[in-house]
């Protein structure tokens, strides 16, 4: 059994999850917290659940998604997982909130385990399969469960919509390619979670999606 709650945060609308499994488990994924109200809002909504948080995944580390790291690693004692290729944004969120008239009171933790293509981060009797997916960012990731038909994607892929690829190590011709190569060939009723907007599924996006046509 997996579920997934949705919490929208920060001035970027950012979609944070929390992801959980039968025995009461949780991911959270992304935490994107930047004020204290929506530090509050994710601790009472997995107290209400009665969830025990045991990972910080991140699909990637841009400023937007990584606002609430320090926080849920502080309060929960979970360090993030991320790839390296992402690495190099750590030391710069700070700044980048800044420029965003962000005040963040510090850097987002460095991650404690690094993920790439192929492994397996399990919780709960949940599996899910690390895909790389680089363009949006050099170490964006997504989180595929197979069996459940679920796949936590960052900001690769919207519904309608790629992710942006002007930022620092961007490339649409590589973001374009891993969609296709790695994404659209999954089951057209895989369930897609963005890191912004709602909910679509792989068949949608490949038969509406104007960027993939
Ligand atoms: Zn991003």
């Amino acid at each position: 059994m997996l579920n997934i709650e949705t919490l929208v945060f920060n001035p970027f609308q950012e979609n944070t999850y929390i992801v959980y499994t039968g025995n009461k488990e949780c991911a959270i994924v992304d935490p994107g917290m930047l004020f204290p109200q929506e530090e509050e809002m994710l601790e009472d909504r997995i107290n209400s659940l009665g969830l025990t948080p045991k990972l910080l995944l991140q699909t990637h580390l841009h400023v937007d998604h990584v606002l609430g790291a320090a926080f849920v690693a502080n309060k929960w004692g979970i360090g993030p997982m991320a790839h390296e290729g992402d690495d190099f944004l750590v030391g710069q969120a700070k700044t980048m909130a800044a420029g965003f008239g962000m005040d963040l009171k510090e850097n987002p933790p460095a991650p404690v385990k690094h993920l790439k293509e192929g492994d397996i981060v399990e919780l709960g009797d949940v599996k899910f399969e690390v895909i790389h997916l680089p363009g949006h960012s050099p170490g964006g990731i997504a989180f595929y469960a197979k069996n459940e038909k679920v796949l936590l994607v960052g900001d690769v892929l919207f519904k309608g919509s790629i992710g942006r690829s002007d930022l620092p190590g961007g490339n649409q011709h590589e973001l374009i390619d891993a969609i296709r190569n790695k994404l659209l060939v999954l089951p057209d009723d895989v369930k897609v979670y963005s890191g912004h907007g709602p909910v679509t599924t792989i068949g949608e996006e490949k038969k509406t999606n104007p960027f993939l046509q």
